[in-house]
């Protein structure tokens, strides 16, 4: 019989090796403890709202290599939208201002030189500040390596590194946004456009996916938790669901692709990120008279709001790094994030409309310089078992890019195991 590979967990991470597995002949059965596949990118709907919604707003980058190339395969590349071109359009609602971060389209970065395309009130060397995070060491935070005070602390490096990093950018490990700098603004404007799922994260990522595996005799077993992992000398032997038990035979493998907290309970001796920071998700339905055509993107500096995305009659708000906000009650949380959006969006004589207030209080683990050094790499003492997730060392942030990346990484070492 054609060994099996098993792969616990659908989040993308899961997805994606069961993909390049799916692809490259293997049989695979996937694992999922939810009733849905996606994990952390997902979306369902809101019956309050009256409407589908994501679990939370997910920003991508066209130079997310690896998060193209699975959308690629799985025929929806076509499902992420952006604005038009690379513009970053902010408002500070402390003084009012507003203004575009607006790379060029080559590689050369001539934007900084131009005033209107950088933040107000920096000048061009100010960027140069970038370049400190290529060789920074392991101990480096953002704020050391910026400074607190720079001219572009608080309205570029500070929002960058928590959006990117979803840990406030004085804890935040440094050595983390070199590599998001490096492929997305430091290949120019083509690679730095702002992306969303246009219909929907299920929509886009997970969905299609399925379907592909589907077509291909992958099986996808929901509502299926696996509560232990056998183990005999080098190999993974036998799973346990929960009085059904299932052997790994001689050439069988196995993904894990679950959240840390889980995986160490899987696997022994493993040594994974403990700490995690919230990402709160504010929704609100606005009239019809307010829906816009396209997404709209809005970075938002002094507010408690830190970005609009605004589709159709939803408007969307993302507050990264969240542990300020994250114990409030959502009725007082909400009144107080939708004045920053009608205020950002120009709404200021609309009563607040229907909301939903979604809270993952576990969104990332913490990306700090001693968590980060608690992500175990892809292979283990298992030859037959690899990790998977976007906390495992994939020298990437926990983001949608480098869960993908996580799964190809393990895909491959099965593959050639
Ligand atoms: C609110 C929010 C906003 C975000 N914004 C962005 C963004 O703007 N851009 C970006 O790139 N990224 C963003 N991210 C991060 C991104 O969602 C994650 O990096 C990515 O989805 C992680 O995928 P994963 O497969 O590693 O983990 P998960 O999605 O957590 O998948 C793990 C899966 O394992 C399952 N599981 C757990 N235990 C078991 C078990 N015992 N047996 C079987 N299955 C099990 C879980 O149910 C889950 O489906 C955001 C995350 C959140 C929560």
């Amino acid at each position: 019989m054609q060994p099996i590979t098993h792969v616990i967990g659908a989040g993308l991470a899961g997805l994606s090796a069961a993909l390049r597995l799916t692809e490259a002949g293997h049989r695979v059965v996937i694992y999922e403890a939810g009733p849905q596949a996606g994990g952390r990118c997902r979306s369902y709907f809101d019956e309050p709202l009256g409407c589908r919604i994501d679990n939370g707003n997910h920003l991508l980058m066209s130079g997310n290599d690896a998060a193209m190339a699975y959308l690629t395969l799985i025929g929806a590349a076509d499902t992420l939208e952006g604005p038009a071109d690379q513009r970053y359009p902010f408002v500070d609602l402390s003084t009012g201002e507003r203004w575009s971060l607006a790379p060029n389209r080559g590689k050369l970065p001539w934007w900084v030189l131009v005033p209107g395309r950088r933040v107000p009130g920096s000048r061009a060397l100010d960027y140069l500040a970038g370049l400190r995070f290529r060789k920074c060491g392991p101990d480096a935070t953002v704020a050391d390596l910026v400074g607190r005070n720079s001219r572009l602390y608080r309205r570029f490096w500070e929002p960058l590194a928590v959006a990117a990093l979803n840990t406030e950018a004085k804890t935040a490990a440094a050595h983390l946004l070199w590599p998001v700098l490096e492929e997305t603004f430091g290949r120019g404007g083509d690679f730095s456009r702002p992306l969303v799922a246009r219909d929907g994260l299920s929509e886009s990522f997970v969905d299609p996916a399925l379907a592909w595996l589907a077509q291909r005799g992958a099986t996808l077993r929901l509502s299926t938790r696996v509560r232990k992992v056998g183990f005999h000398g080098d190999r993974a032997v036998s799973l346990d669901l929960g009085g059904e038990f299932v052997g790994l035979d001689q050439g069988d493998n196995l993904v894990i692709a679950v959240p840390p907290a889980v995986a160490t309970g899987l696997v022994p001796h493993l040594v994974a990120p403990t700490e995690f920071r919230p990402i709160v998700n504010a929704h609100y339905r606005l009239d019809e008279t307010d829906a816009v055509p396209g997404i709209q993107i809005l970075g938002v500096i002094g507010g408690t709001a830190e970005w609009i995305f605004r589709r159709g009659t939803l408007a969307s708000v993302t507050i990264s790094a969240a542990n300020h906000v994250v114990d409030e009650e959502a009725e007082t949380l909400a009144p107080r994030i939708w004045a920053d959006v009608a205020a950002g969006l120009e709404l200021r004589d609309r009563a607040m409309p229907a909301w939903r207030i979604v809270k993952e209080k576990r969104a990332t683990f913490a990306e700090t310089p001693e968590q980060v050094k608690r992500r175990p790499e892809a292979r283990t003492f298992w030859r037959n078992l690899a990790l998977a997730g976007d906390w495992t060392d994939t020298g990437l942030p926990a983001t949608i890019e480098g869960a993908i990346r996580s799964g190809v990484t393990a895909a491959t070492l099965l593959r050639s195991a």
